[in-house]
Order: structure tokens, then sequence, then C-alpha cells
């Protein structure tokens, strides 16, 4: 099978050469018939030069003689000037000398002399004029003029520089259809290369873009997409490091009552017992909240939607988390805005994100200090938002909540159960109901975290 290149090349070089040749063809023609054309003109009117200098040295035409079909008329007279005024024609006659009168003097094209020339002949002559006299005819001939030798040299040197010519523009196109044909291919090996670099396991191969051009284009494609799956990798190793982490502490804490216990080093205690409960549970949750994240991942998130009031999921949230903020003296307040739009969601769900919102709130805002939970309408979309006065989350940190396992203070959280997967499962379940989440926060002034949904498509009827 030919390369890319070598089509590239013989498409170029063919297109390229056909219209050299064309050109080379119709100018070798031009030429010839535009040389052909002049010289002949030159002859007509040497021809009828020498027929007038004739006549204004015999005063008519009765001896004018041609030997062998050739001029000059003999005898020459005596008085004739020097610079001769018939050595221009030395050829073969090929025009017709016609009288005043219209009868034949110089015969051709089947006319025989003294014969009357035809009115339809006579229309292209050339009067020959002495003396401002119309004193004869000049016809051109059935013959087309011969070249004489150094006419054909003429002729042959044009030619010659002119193949000369296109064999210099078959050149240069077959250089230039080289060139254009490598520099529109090699990107091409180069990507192909880099893929089949990609195919074996190197995620970071990336290829040179040398062109803003489709074949550019493809190139940076390419490079995105390398760029991308290589973060993808990176995270899904940096996720099962994570979890095997996560796994670790509490099946380390009830493998080792478990031992402890069997071998009768310790006695089973209700205490000891609850403990085991809790790190199962812990595992249970974590178990869970993967399961939940690759459902979502894989889009196989099954939301049982249903028409609710955004202001009734908050206030349901507000009346679950109550006890819990009465007791750490934390106000809860709620501000639904009259005339929010009923959302089309699973309402277990988004109660589940935001428990989530509240857990953390609660977790971090200090005695004393209010969470805001809202529902309001906003440049066409629904937002629920719960807001605290804790401590912030700084910028660094701020842009990395929504990740898998990120934790802002890792070391606080070790001994504690949450496992840093709370607004990672937040984001999946929003944008699964095709909203959005967003965190903005004030360090030392507080956090809030917004749920963002556009209207939803109404029922009919409604
Ligand atoms: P999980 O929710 O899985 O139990 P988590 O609460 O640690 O664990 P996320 O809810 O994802 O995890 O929160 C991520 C990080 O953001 C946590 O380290 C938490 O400290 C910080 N964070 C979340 N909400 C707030 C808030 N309102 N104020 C300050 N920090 C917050
Ligand atoms: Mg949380």
């Amino acid at each position: 099978m030919l390369s890319l290149r070598v089509k590239l090349t013989l498409a170029l070089l063919f297109t390229g050469l056909s219209g050299v040749i064309i050109v080379a063809v119709l100018v070798q023609r031009l030429t010839t018939a535009e040389f052909d054309h002049f010289v002949s003109e030159q002859e007509r009117a040497n021809f009828i030069a020498d027929m007038a200098a004739y006549y204004e040295v015999y005063g008519s035409w009765e001896n004018i003689q041609i030997a062998h079909g050739r001029l000059p008329i003999a005898p020459l007279p005596a008085n004739l000037p020097p610079d001769g005024a018939f050595s221009r024609t030395p050829g073969p006659i090929r025009f017709m000398l016609v009288d005043q009168d219209g009868l034949v003097v110089i015969p051709d094209q089947g006319y025989a002399p003294g014969q009357p020339i035809a009115e339809a002949d006579l229309q292209r002559a050339d009067a020959v004029v002495v003396d401002g006299e119309t004193v004869g005819y000049v016809i051109a001939g059935a013959r087309w003029p011969e070249r004489n030798t150094l006419e054909e040299s003429y002729l042959g040197r044009i030619n010659r520089i002119l193949w000369w010519a296109t064999g210099g523009a078959i050149a240069l196109a077959l250089l230039l259809s080289f060139l254009f044909a490598r520099s529109l291919s090699r990107p091409l090996h180069e990507i192909a290369a880099a893929i089949r670099a990609f195919s074996r396991g190197d995620l970071t191969s990336q290829v040179p873009v040398r062109s803003r051009d489709e074949v550019g284009q493809v190139a940076a494609a390419f490079n995105q997409m390398s760029a991308d799956l290589a973060r993808a990798n990176r995270l899904r190793r940096q996720m099962t490091a994570d979890i095997a982490h996560e796994l670790r502490t509490p099946l380390s804490v009830v493998v080792g009552y478990l031992a402890s216990l069997s071998e009768g080093l310790l006695k089973p205690s209700p205490e000891r017992l609850q403990i085991m409960h809790g790190e199962a549970q812990h595992l249970q949750r974590l178990v869970e909240d993967l399961r939940l994240l690759s459902l979502a991942d894989a889009g196989e998130l099954r939301l049982h939607r249903q028409w609710v009031a955004p202001g009734e999921l908050i206030s349901l949230a507000a009346v679950t988390f109550g006890h819990q903020a009465e007791q750490r003296h934390v106000t809860l307040d709620v501000q639904i805005e009259p005339d929010v739009p009923l959302l089309h969601a699973d309402p277990d769900r988004i109660l589940q994100v935001l428990s989530n919102l509240l857990s953390n709130a609660l977790r971090h805002t200090p005695e004393q200090g209010r969470i805001t939970l809202s529902a309001r309408q906003q440049d066409g979309q629904i937002r629920l938002a719960v807001q605290d006065t804790g401590p912030g989350i700084a910028p660094e940190h701020l842009v990395h909540v929504f990740e898998r396992f990120y934790r802002v203070d890792a070391a606080r959280h070790q001994e504690q159960t949450e496992s840093g997967l709370g607004l990672a499962i937040a984001k999946s379940l929003v944008e699964a109901h095709g909203g959005s989440i967003s965190a903005a926060s004030v360090v030392g002034q507080g956090t809030t975290v917004t749920l963002a949904f556009p209207p939803s498509p109404r029922r009919e009827g409604r």
C-alpha cells in the first residue's frame, strides 16, 4: 500500500505536471504560429515594396519575369539604387500579383496569367501604390511560408528554452510536492506513533503541535485527550490508595479486637463490642458511599423524581438537625422565599446532600454561631444554600473540597469517622439532577455551599 506521503506527492506532482505540460505545449504552438505570422507579414510588406519599386522603374508589369518561381526579375536596370529594393525578396514567391485592371500577372491558387481575379479574392488584396496611384494588387498565395535555416534555428532556440523551463518547473513541482506532502504526513506519523505508545501504556505521550490547521487541531486534541487520560489514571490510582487507606484503620481495629478476644487476651465487654460495632458501621458507610459514587460515575444512579417544594426540603433538613444544633448552641435559621418553583427531583437524595452540608456546617460552627438554610430563585435558577459562621475554608483548600477523600485538616479527621467523601457525593447527586454545586468561603467569617438547579420542565396541566 502506498503511504500518504507518496500518494500526496504523486497527486500534487500530476496536478502540477499536467498544468506545466499544457502551458508548455500551448506556448510552443503559439510561439511558432505567431512567429510564422510575423515572418509572412514581413514578407508581404517586402513583396509589396519590391513590386512598387519594379513598377516605379519599368512603368508597367509587362516584362516582369520569374525564374523557377523566384524573383528577382532580370535584367535589372542599371539605374537601380545601390541598396537595391529587390534584395528583400530572396525566397520563393508566395504571393499573387494582379494589375490595376484585376488581371493576374504573377499567378497562384489555380489562376493563369492574364485571367481576371475573382471579386472575393480581390477583397483580401493589398494595393501596390506608386506616386499615389494604385498600380496593382498583392494577394497571399496558397503556400504557407517556409522557414529558412536562420528562422528555424531561432525557433529551435526558443523551443529549447521552453523545454528547459518546463523541465525546471517539473523539478520544482516535484520538490515542492515532496516537501508539502512531508509537512502534511509528518505530524500524522507523529500522532500515529504517539497513539501506539499510548496503547502500550505510555499515558504521558504527547505530540508537537506544528500548525493551527486541521492536522494541528488533531495533534492538540490528542494531547488534550492524553493529558486527561493521564489525569484520570492518576486519580484512579489515588482513589484506590485512598480506599485501601480508609479501610485499613477500622479493619485493623476490628481484626485486632477479634484476635485478642479469640485468644482470650481480652474479655468481651459491651464497650469493646460497641467499638467494634462502630468501626463496622464506619466500614459499611464507606462501602455504601463508594457504591453510590461508582453508580453515579456509571450514570446508573436511580432517581425517584417527584415534584417537591424546595422550601419543604429545607424545612425538613432543619427539623432533622434542629436537636443537634440546639445541643451545640448553634442557631438554625431558615429563609424560604415565597413562590420558589417546584423542583422535579428525588427528595431523599436532595435531603442526603443537605444533611451532609448541615453536618459539615454543624461540625465547623462554634457555639453561638449561626447556620442559615435558604431556598430562593435567582437568575432563573432554584438555589438551596447552607451558610455557616464557621472558620471558613482557605482558598487553596476550597478548590479541592469536592474531590474524593479530600479533607482540609487530614490529621484532625484521622481518628474521626469522616471519610472526605461527603461533598464528592453531594456533587455527584446534584449533577445527576442536572444541577451544580459550589462553595464560597471567607476565612474567619464562614462558608456558604449553594446548590443551583435549572427550573424543571413543567408537567402538562401544572
Ligand atoms: P464525610 O462528609 O464523608 O463524612 P468530610 O465531611 O470530611 O467527610 P466533605 O463533606 O467532603 O468530607 O468535606 C470535605 C472537607 O471540607 C472536609 O475536610 C471539611 O473539613 C471541609 N469542610 C466542609 N464543609 C465545611 C464548612 N462548612 N466549613 C469548613 N470546612 C468545611
Ligand atoms: Mg461531610
